[in-house]
């Protein structure tokens, strides 16, 4: 309800605060026992599930941090092993100029499933160009 009494109508703000408090507990959960990452899946199975059953799209900093295989979050040195690697051979388009252009492979360290990210200098997210020119 807002100020007037009445009730506001914004699609699916339980459902995102619901997603909110999990992704949080998540995060709190792996920080209090850093060595059982496991627990931070059933948060994540949650998250998904309410996100599929209320059709509400996850941001994708959040989704970024979500394995697909067991859904565990994904903290760098915590519970997914990060490198950087050269762009494999036959994914490269042809191009005249030397590509020297790398991947960040995000690989979890429960179930072995492998993220990869394109490294472009000049690349961020559309939520994060939003925050930057306000
Ligand atoms: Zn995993």
């Amino acid at each position: 309800m807002n100020m007037s009494g009445k009730k506001t109508n914004t699609s699916g703000s339980d459902g995102f605060q619901r997603l909110n408090f999990l992704y949080q507990a998540s995060i709190v959960a792996l920080n209090a026992v850093p060595h059982y990452p496991q627990i931070t899946s059933v948060f994540g199975k949650n998250m998904i599930s309410i996100g599929k059953k209320l059709q509400l799209k996850l941001d994708h900093s959040v989704k970024r941090t979500i394995c697909k295989g067991c859904k565990v979050l994904l903290i760098p040195g915590k519970s997914v092993e990060v490198k950087i690697k050269p762009i494999p051979a036959s994914r490269k388009r042809k191009s005249r100029r030397g590509n020297q252009r790398k991947i960040q492979e995000w690989k979890c360290m429960l179930c072995s499933c492998v993220k990869q990210f394109v490294l472009n200098p000049g690349y961020s997210l559309w939520a994060e160009q939003n925050m930057d020119s306000t």
